[in-house]
């Protein structure tokens, strides 16, 4: 709880998505929240929530583009029907998530004139995100001028990263040239839960060694060292590391040119194979969903049940590394959505790595709460389960900067009261 009274909007702009969430940081409460799909697509569809009274908007609309698209969202924000604000000028504050910033920033900043000039040149490192997000930071300076705006990177947590995490073993050339290296994401979602299990754990953050599982239908692994990341599992670009939904993660590269040649395929063809066609989907042939994929293992499909083992082989292999790499954890948090609602994938995860000091407890892993400690009471690794809240963070972030000048990495954030 911050005490703070600001009311802070957060715009989460993906390739033809819009997702937002109105805050007032005095509760940290969401007070509205909504989403756009297929923007600039045929049938562009909005859902719209006002928490208080769930009063919800509903519609498939013409927009063309991100910026109308946000229009609609500020004009719903201040409705009679399901406004959540008497006028825009009481929106304090603006966080824009914003995917890669490559090296040129390890914090959430203040989006100035400068800032912006900088942001536009990082089309390249994300360019289905970026250009989304400067047209949401663009729209919103036009349609709020003099509101304070603030970027918050996926990338930015994973920035404290040695160069034996980050440098790929390649000519250096191309790190120099292009800035190939790991930069690693779900970064806003990893910090979040790290402050969140410590606080569950009440620990101080830079006192522990933490593994950061998020386990979604994108999945990455963070190694964190006394409140700073080591390693992670995503890389360039979000397609590295675990096997995720439809993402294929780490492969012999050479696989590429291999599968090029022979069907003939493109490098966007392939790029769109290994994104897209890729992963518990690509080795099941069932789905992208994990819970259709358990369901099918559960029914024998032999390919359901060589997907599910892959994907926790994956994992099992990560976390092996990471204790290595850090000497040792004090503790495992899952998260995202398969992480958070998944106890017996958690389970699995879990199982036979009682050497490592890693003993879950099957009774407490089995109650669904919201977040919960489901280790042994006697695993010298704590393991536990935390809801994420990129669009929280991204709030605390910026308030922060918007009252103190800092991000939140330095502000004690205490648990809302009954969440843990
Ligand atoms: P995204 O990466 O799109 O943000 P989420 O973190 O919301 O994804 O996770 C979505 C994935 O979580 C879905 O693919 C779904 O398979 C999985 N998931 C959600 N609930 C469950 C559940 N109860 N059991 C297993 N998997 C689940």
């Amino acid at each position: 709880m911050s005490d703070i009274e600001m009311k802070v909007l957060v715009l989460n702009c993906g390739s033809s998505s819009l997702k937002y969430q109105m805050l007032d940081m005095s509760d940290e409460s969401v007070v509205a929240k909504g989403q756009v799909e297929r923007i600039g697509l045929d049938g562009t569809k909005i859902k719209h929530e006002r928490s208080s009274d769930k009063a919800i908007y509903a519609n498939t609309i013409d927009a063309k583009d991100h910026r109308e698209c946000i229009r609609l969202v500020l004009d719903l924000l201040i409705s009679p029907d399901y406004g959540v604000l008497k006028r825009l000028d009481c929106i304090d504050a603006i966080g824009h998530r914003f995917v890669n910033a490559g090296e040129h920033y390890s914090n959430s900043v203040i989006i100035d004139d400068q800032v912006l000039e900088t942001l536009e040149t990082l089309t390249d490192l994300a360019p289905l995100h970026n250009p989304a997000s400067l047209s949401g930071i663009r729209a919103c300076q036009e349609m709020m001028p003099g509101v304070p705006m603030t970027a918050v990177f996926d990338t930015a947590f994973h920035q404290t990263m040695p160069p034996e995490s980050y440098i790929y073993p390649i000519p250096y050339e191309y790190y120099e040239k292009y800035g190939i290296r790991r930069y690693g994401f779900h970064g806003t979602s990893h910090k979040y839960v790290a402050q969140r299990a410590a606080s569950m754990l009440k620990r101080d953050l830079s006192d522990l060694k933490l593994l950061t599982c998020h386990l979604g239908n994108g999945a990455s692994i963070c190694a964190i060292r006394n409140g700073k990341v080591f390693d992670t599992s995503m890389g360039f670009t979000p397609l590295a590391g675990l096997a995720m939904g439809t993402r294929c993660g780490n492969i012999d590269p050479s696989i590429i040119f291999y599968i090029a040649e022979k069907e003939n395929l493109s490098m966007e063809e392939i790029d769109n194979i290994m994104n897209t066609k890729s992963g518990i989907l690509g080795i099941s042939g069932v789905s992208s969903d994990f819970r259709d994929v358990e369901k099918a293992a559960h029914e024998d499909v032999e390919r359901a049940i060589t997907a599910l083992r892959v994907y926790v082989h994956r994992v099992k292999h990560y976390i092996g590394a990471y204790i290595a790499l850090l000497n040792g954890v004090d503790a495992i948090a899952f998260t995202a959505g398969v992480g958070e609602n998944d106890a017996r994938m958690r389970s699995i995860i879990c199982k036979n790595l009682y050497n490592l000091g890693i003993m879950l407890d099957e009774e407490k892993n089995a109650v669904n709460t919201s977040a919960a400690i489901i280790s042994e009471e006697d695993s010298r690794v704590r393991i536990l389960y935390v809801p994420t809240n990129e669009e929280l963070m991204i709030a605390r972030d910026t308030v922060g900067l918007v009252s103190f000048g800092t991000d939140n990495a330095d502000m004690e954030w205490q648990p809302l009261s009954g969440d843990d």
